[in-house]
């Protein structure tokens, strides 16, 4: 696809782009222009989309809460936003969309209770090559708005990829088992805990199913998710 380097080559010549539209950036507009700010497709805490996002968790994770900011959808402004952070090394647009999702959340009283912050880690070699996780710059943004600590020290990405193979279906929980890992201090800290895992896309909720397992371990640990978009299967 073209567009993509179009755009990627546009902001090498004009750097204050809006990432979502492409529209140059006005000097009190910061990452995204006002007319994004105000109309990406946002989704309100009772949006039937929220109520879908849950229902895709039901008897897989059990969640004290779930929630998502945008609705991601293919060739859309969203879509554009995601690319530019992972792609185009925008870190801080990350950052600052979490704040902007914290100050959402915080209205809806979403992190009461909640002790730690726990971006869904990336995989070492992934993490050298991009020089970032965007999932721990959106936690970084949700922390600086809310004062609650980013946990970077509970869970590792022993595994690069939760692709699943047709062959790998068939042993789905030895495939989803070896992903993610426990630290040998993740107990200690977070028993009896409340945390919010961090993710920047939801499609099928594999990812987070694979974070769950061995957070399922830890005795009365309490999970909710937070990510930037949700990709509603078509
Ligand atoms: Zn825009």
């Amino acid at each position: 696809m073209l567009q993509p380097l179009i755009n990627d080559f546009l902001s090498l010549i004009y750097p204050n782009q809006c990432p979502a539209c492409q529209n140059l950036l006005f000097g009190h507009e910061s990452w995204l222009c006002n007319a994004c700010m105000l109309s990406l497709p946002q989704l309100s805490a009772y949006s039937h989309r929220q109520q879908q996002l849950a229902n895709t968790f039901n008897g897989r994770i059990p969640l004290e809460a779930v929630s998502t900011y945008y609705l991601f959808e293919k060739n859309s402004r969203v879509q554009a936003v995601l690319h530019s952070i992972k792609y185009r090394q925008h870190a801080p647009l990350a950052v600052f969309l979490g704040e902007r999702y914290a100050a959402q959340l915080e209205q809806e009283g979403f992190f009461e209770g909640i002790d730690f912050i726990i971006p869904v880690p990336l995989h070492q070699k992934r993490l050298k090559q991009r020089g970032f996780n965007q999932s721990e710059r959106l936690a970084k943004g949700l922390s600086n708005y809310t004062g609650i600590a980013i946990d970077n020290n509970s869970l590792v990405r022993s595994r690069e990829s939760t692709t699943q193979t047709r062959k790998q279906q068939f042993a789905r929980w030895e495939n989803v088992a070896s992903i993610f890992e426990l630290t040998p201090t993740a107990q200690a800290r977070l028993e009896g805990k409340h945390i919010l895992v961090i993710d920047d896309v939801i499609t099928t909720g594999a990812t987070l199913e694979a974070v769950y397992e061995p957070l399922s371990k830890i005795p009365n640990l309490r999970i909710s998710i937070a990510a930037l978009a949700y990709a509603v299967k078509t």
